[in-house]
């Protein structure tokens, strides 16, 4: 793995989960019009991201990372990013008061389109067709031609990716995430909620501290780290060859930056040591993600750190661990002493939702309890090998949709399918998932 690195080098590699495009000259095309298109994002905000994330592998902050499975081509609306922004602008004030540290916060949003499947083959009334990839890819419709990988898709992937990005800019930037708004909002989560008696307290505490800050002249309207945020933007890097074709070389520092979002993760069924997605991730400088499941040895883990950071760089690397909420001890412990044994600077992430997905009443789901138990698990694991919780990766959206089952409001498997509007995976709404940060800020605060 010494060979020299290259935007291309994956190319040579074995890789996985990717599609076989029919048209090879079509798509040969459209990377090279991707090539020639602006960065979606800078490779200095690239770098302050990974500064902020140096300073939670360090055990001075907390990352929060959301948002949907996968985004749609056909539920991009301004009202569905500000959804999104809305509850988990909440959730990050819940977690900062919890933590008493900085959130750092990371969307999964403005690219998080291409999908890693389980099968090839989606079966339904006896029909066999490829699997829906993710927009970026195919289309979700069950029929043979939208199933036909259509190059041309990225290219508006790329523009949604924009147009989404700008608008959570202003968002964080024109006034919107003002702390005071924001606490608002949770207000009236808080009277609503049935659970209402547990958040109340925290609540009131963070309308007290706000008072006292007004009262000592501190305008939240007049103050720029509570009138704005900063927000920054993930996905799966998948597909790569619309990941090469928008790697750029930084003119500030001559290095290759992933221009398709500040942060990009390696999936749980792309993480090969010797594949394709490896080799892209090793050369690229922003901050990475790297999803650990029950399947991955520690000592192997311990192989990808060597590669995926190979100077030890704190802020560089986040393992999002995702056993299942039954899983953490068995898995964990062994990961996190691997870890410090050789002294790797890492976050330690929980993502609760990819090992607790179920089947009910014929849905995909998952039930709120599992998500909140491996959550806990994670806490407990850290607390007791005296490692740094260092975050969340959830699956969320800001509407009142229908897809995970429990939570405060006790969703029920027969009322699944009254709003299950996900292209992939079952997501938090908005209630589950504010309910799941005051319930970390809780664990953080113990
Ligand atoms: C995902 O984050 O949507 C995903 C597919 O996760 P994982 O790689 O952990 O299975
Ligand atoms: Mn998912």
């Amino acid at each position: 793995m010494a060979e020299k690195w290259t935007p291309d080098s994956w190319r040579s590699k074995p890789i996985v989960q990717v599609p076989d495009y029919p048209d090879k000259e079509a798509l040969a095309d459209v990377e090279s019009r991707l090539a020639s298109y602006p960065p979606l994002v800078f490779a200095g905000e690239a770098r302050k991201l990974k500064a902020q994330l140096a300073d939670v592998a360090e055990g001075r902050g907390f990352l929060l990372q959301g948002g949907d499975c996968a985004e749609s081509f056909a539920e991009h609306h301004a009202d569905h990013i500000r959804d999104f922004f809305r509850a988990f602008l909440q959730m990050a004030v819940a977690l900062t008061y919890g933590a008493q540290q900085p959130v750092v916060k990371v969307g999964r949003i403005a690219g998080q389109f291409a999908k890693p499947r389980s099968s090839n083959i989606e079966k339904k009334d006896g029909i066999e067709l490829p699997s829906y990839r993710g927009d970026i890819i195919n289309g979700i419709e069950f029929n043979e031609e939208s199933r036909i990988p259509d190059p041309e898709r990225q290219v508006k992937a790329y523009r949604q990716s924009a147009a989404t990005l700008n608008l959570l800019r202003a968002f964080a930037q024109g006034g919107f995430a003002n702390l005071d708004h924001v606490h608002q909002w949770m207000l009236g989560f808080v009277k609503d909620s049935p659970q209402a008696h547990r958040y109340q307290e925290m609540a009131d505490r963070i309308s007290d501290a706000l008072s006292f800050m007004r009262a000592c002249g501190i305008d939240p309207d007049n103050t720029p780290q509570l009138r704005s945020t900063e927000f920054f933007t993930s996905h799966e890097a998948l597909l790569l060859g619309y990941e090469e074709a928008l790697t750029r070389i930084d003119s500030t520092t001559g290095e290759c930056y992933a221009t398709s979002g500040h942060m990009l993760w390696i999936g749980d069924r792309t993480r090969q040591l010797d594949h394709a997605h490896v080799e892209f991730f090793r050369g690229i400088k922003n901050p990475i993600g790297l999803k650990c499941g029950p399947s991955l040895d520690p000592e192997d883990l311990i192989k990808l750190i060597d590669v995926l950071n190979p100077e030890n760089e704190a802020g560089r690397l986040t393992l999002i661990t995702r056993f299942g909420h039954d899983k953490v001890f068995e898995h964990l412990p062994a990961m996190v002493r691997a870890v410090e044994r050789e002294g790797k600077k890492v976050v330690w992430s929980c993502d609760p939702m990819h090992g607790n997905t179920i089947t009910a009443n014929g849905y995909k789901t998952r039930p709120f309890e599992r998500i909140l138990r491996e959550v806990e698990a994670f806490f407990a694991v850290h607390r007791a090998e005296g490692t740094h919780a260092g975050g969340v990766h959830v699956e969320m959206t800001g509407r009142n949709v229908t897809e995970c089952t429990g939570g405060a409001r006790a969703l029920s498997a027969e009322q699944l399918g009254d709003r299950y509007h996900t292209h992939c995976d079952p997501r938090l709404n908005a209630d589950q998932a504010l309910e799941l940060a005051f319930t970390i800020a809780e664990n953080l605060r113990k």
